[in-house]
């Protein structure tokens, strides 16, 4: 680490008079000066740093080092697939024809790009076994919310009024119980086995003339494959609901299975999850929404169709569910995405799932003799420890037991991102590993060593691991301040 620029804000850096460019004098004349009416002037001098070039190139790449993500290691984020965001999808979404392109020049000129939107829309719903899909929402979240106003349309234009509860599994992700209430639906939660799954027994009670649907997510956020779906979409379907799958990490069921084979009607994808866009920090994302026979016009307006001659146009229909984004969405996103589809092919697809699957697999079997597995047997793309076992410091019943946070916090020492950390919230110390289909061996073997390591630590030098990290650049945060409450102001 660089000890004159370590930790230092570009303000600090600054000395009196130090300017960043050279330009050569300016002559009357030689530029354009456009005359500022008074009350739009500054009446104070801008108080802004003054550094040398050098210093504010150091000072930002210093920054940038400081930084995790996907590109400096290994991040093993569950049901967060932190896949590589290969290279090549950026170099094709900057292409001049598309990053210049405006979604108000004349649509004769912008055929291409609308073929793209088109194409994708196509593979994801041969992918799904849907229908049809919209590229148009901005994030999972989004296309949770878009797809629930699909079955709320379907409901009311049939003038089934009544329908306004959706089932939801105590094991779902924080976004699906979110959605329904923005949408507007009642949320009734069914309970997880003790093997993870759907409580079908459970689930019986809560169907009635007033379900709009049931949201299931697929493997679930445990990891684990639902095997009762189609008894659940049985029970959902005879009840008048309708299916929804939440598609967010389709990782391990590419190449595997569909969800419009197993009777869901309505789902998501996310982009940024398992088509390889990059996520974090918000954005930016794409969370398509396919749709099965009968639905397709309660997609969001517009459409994108393909005319019988060949060429592309946008459509806007009565039935839509609304319009929900400016546009067709995050074209740029929707370009890298297109671009990794056509990079892997079919047969590269088909080839995600499985080794998402045997990844995810080899760390949970390398690793159950030191952390606690709670669910057994063959999971998917990602599993969950509830914490260290015993022997090496993780008895929930001691008090003083050596928790997931801090092992979470001693794997930055080390290099790696924490695995999802507290979630699911059925267990006390949750560990979510997913480790992703693009990571070689040697790198779980790796993370594998290193997680054994802090399992010896934890049992042998325990005031070591409560006070990690040691090497970061700022230790334990509040976290929930540190999102919430963010400074970006040096002068307030
Ligand atoms: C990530 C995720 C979502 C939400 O997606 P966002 O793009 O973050 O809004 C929904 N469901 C599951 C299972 C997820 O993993």
């Amino acid at each position: 680490m660089n000890k004159t620029f370590y930790g230092k804000l570009i303000f600090e850096l600054s000395t009196p008079g130090r300017i960043g460019y050279s330009l050569p004098k300016m002559k009357k004349n030689d530029y354009c000066v456009s005359e500022l009416p008074n009350h739009l002037r500054r009446s104070k001098e801008a108080r802004l740093p003054e550094a040398d070039e050098l210093t504010v190139v150091r000072h930002y790449t210093n920054m940038s080092n400081n930084n995790f993500g996907v590109d400096t290691g290994f991040y093993p984020l569950g049901s967060c697939t932190m896949k590589y965001n290969p290279k090549m999808n950026e170099e094709v979404a900057g292409l001049s024809a598309f990053s210049v392109l405006h979604p108000h020049q004349p649509i004769s000129t912008s055929q291409g790009a609308l073929e793209l939107y088109y194409e994708t829309q196509k593979t994801l719903s041969e992918i799904g076994g849907m229908s049809e899909f919209t590229l148009n929402p901005y994030a999972g979240a989004h296309g949770e919310l878009v797809g629930l106003m699909v079955i709320r349309s379907y409901h009311m234009e049939r003038g089934d009024s009544k329908r306004t509860k959706i089932i939801v599994p105590d094991s779902s992700h924080g976004t699906n119980p979110a959605s329904a209430a923005v949408c507007g639906l009642e949320v009734v939660e069914v309970k997880s086995t003790a093997e993870g799954t759907v409580d079908v027994e459970d689930l019986k009670p809560l169907l009635g003339d007033d379900i709009a649907g049931m949201m299931l997510t697929n493997p679930n956020t445990l990891g684990i494959f639902e095997k009762q779906i189609p008894e659940i979409s049985r029970l959902i379907h005879e009840c008048g609901g309708l299916m929804y799958y939440d598609g967010a990490n389709l990782n391990p069921m590419l190449g595997m299975c569909r969800p419009g084979d197993m009777g869901f009607d309505v789902m998501h994808i996310n982009i940024h999850k398992t088509f390889s866009t990059p996520h974090g920090g918000g954005g930016p994302g794409c969370g398509p929404v396919g749709v099965g026979p009968g639905l397709e016009k309660y997609l969001p307006n517009p459409r994108v169709v393909k005319n019988e001659d060949g060429t592309y146009s946008f459509i806007n229909t009565e039935t839509a569910c609304g319009r929900i984004s400016g546009f067709l969405g995050n074209f740029g996103i929707i370009i890298r995405a297109y671009a990794y589809l056509l990079a892997l092919g079919k047969n590269g697809i088909a080839e995600v799932g499985p080794l998402s699957v045997l990844n995810a697999n080899y760390i949970k079997e390398k690793l159950r003799s030191h952390y606690l597995l709670p669910i057994d047997g063959l999971c998917k793309h990602e599993f969950v420890f509830d914490g260290l076992r015993p022997e090496f410091g993780g008895d929930h019943h001691d008090p003083n037991h050596v928790t997931t946070l801090e092992v979470a916090k001693r794997l930055l020492d080390y290099g790696f991102h924490a695995p999802t950390i507290y979630f699911p919230l059925l267990f006390h110390e949750a560990m979510m590993i997913e480790p992703t289909e693009t990571e070689s061996k040697d790198t779980l073997d790796s993370f594998i060593e290193v997680m054994k390591q802090i399992a010896e630590e934890a049992r042998d030098n325990r005031d070591m691991l409560k006070n990690a990290p040691h090497t970061t650049p700022v230790r334990r945060l509040d976290d929930v301040k540190a999102v919430k409450n963010a400074k970006f102001k040096y002068f307030e």
